[in-house]
């Protein structure tokens, strides 16, 4: 395989464009087919007995393996640099699939504090009803994960960057610790993708990320990637997999190779018109705190480029006297940037953290209820910074 070059772009041309795909075996088409089948035929009893045997395998049922979706499996395995992968419905499948058979009644999780929603909800409301506790750490030093540690601790959970204030862990230390005490490491690695951080050279297990995002690109489908090891994949293949059915329809997996096709050319356009947007915003009079993990003003800007090989798309802002008020009016003055969760796609977006939050529970000195999150898309910057300036005289 052409899979060791030495130019690493080159490594990952190849494996968007070619690794997985057998062209020959569907008349040369140049997109691969969407296998939009439920079961498969077998010809032999000894074969279908195989099958039953490990489903993992071989094509049976596609609750299980489907030739499209093992095409997208190959491409991000190989992007993170993993022996394998599976893919799910959503990133919230896959985060829930990635802890569930590491831990068991008694055991302990560190996890990073505030981590995305569904994640949140699983150690909060899930877990502990199987006896399964979790300690929440900001994360931001070694020693904090090194307090957290009990006997029984068998996970930890990290997210780096986050999406809305772009908080980071060391990884490299955390893997390390982790192995020292045979914890298994996950990281939600979803803001950076694979082009901007890789967890496992770094020591990481498990990485995580929503393909909805950034690698669907387009607003219009869901998709959750997990890779590790093949012995991790089977494990959770063979249980949280198979059994919460969680697995990604072959026509989104489809989306998503085509998604992939274009990730590196749109992932380098948004990293350049975010800094321009960044720009733009620093310099305006009204707008008061900035946060994007490679500005030299980030409280860890500086572990932030040791271990991430570029930012881009989100940032956080506040503009000054952040009153609900202001902060609904700059929101709803936007003309072209669409007020929505989600980020990664073609379309530029703009999210108040005061939508969360009641009105008789907004605390206007809490930075953190003033935040607005925008995510920079594949327009124009002039035509966003346009949309902002407009926006902004009207506060
Ligand atoms: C969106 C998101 C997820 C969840 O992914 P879905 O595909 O929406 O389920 C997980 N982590 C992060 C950081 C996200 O932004």
């Amino acid at each position: 395989m052409p899979f060791h070059s030495e130019d690493p772009s080159s490594d990952l041309s190849y494996i968007i464009n070619e690794l997985g795909e057998d062209r020959e075996h569907y008349f040369n088409a140049m997109a691969p087919p969407i296998m939009q089948t439920s079961n498969f035929a077998f010809h032999k009893v000894e074969d279908l007995r195989k099958a039953f045997e490990d489903e993992m395998s071989g094509y049976l049922y596609s609750r299980g393996l489907n030739p499209t979706t093992d095409i997208l499996r190959k491409k991000l395995a190989a992007m993170d640099g993993a022996e394998d992968c599976l893919v799910f419905a959503n990133g919230a499948a896959a985060i829930f699939a990635g802890v569930l058979p590491f831990v068991k009644a008694g055991d302990h999780i560190i996890s990073v504090r505030h981590p995305y929603t569904w994640a949140q909800r699983t150690f909060d409301v899930i877990l502990p009803r199987f006896g399964v506790s979790t300690t929440y750490v900001d994360g931001y030093t070694i020693e904090e994960f090194e307090k957290a540690l009990q006997p029984n601790t068998t996970f930890i959970y990290l997210e780096s960057p986050n999406s809305w204030t772009y908080a980071i862990q060391p990884i490299q230390e955390v893997a390390a610790l982790a192995k020292k005490h045979g914890i298994i490491t996950l990281i939600d690695n979803s803001y950076c993708t694979p082009l901007y951080q890789k967890p496992f050279e770094l020591g990481i297990d498990l990485c995580m990320q929503t393909a909805t995002k950034y690698i669907g690109g387009h607003s219009d489908t869901l998709g959750g990637v997990l890779t590790g090891t093949h012995k991790h994949m089977k494990k959770i293949f063979d249980s949280e997999y198979l059994n919460i059915g969680s697995g990604i329809a072959p026509f989104n997996a489809w989306l998503l190779i085509r998604g992939l096709r274009t990730l590196p050319a749109r992932i380098e356009r948004i990293t350049r018109s975010t800094q321009q947007v960044l720009s733009y915003l620093k310099q305006h009079p009204k707008v008061d705190k900035i946060l994007f993990p490679l500005d030299e003003t980030f409280p860890q800007y500086s572990l932030a480029k040791q271990q991430m090989k570029g930012a881009c798309g989100l940032l956080t802002f506040t503009v000054k006297e952040g009153t609900m008020e202001r902060i609904t009016n700059l929101c709803e003055s936007l003309q072209h940037i669409l007020m929505a969760v989600s980020w990664g796609g073609h379309e530029s977006l703009i999210l108040p953290k005061c939508a969360g939050i009641r009105p008789s529970h907004f605390d206007p000195n809490k930075v953190e209820h003033q935040y607005i999150r925008l995510y920079v898309g594949l327009e124009e910057p002039g035509y966003l910074i346009q949309d902002l300036e407009q926006a902004l005289d009207k506060i």
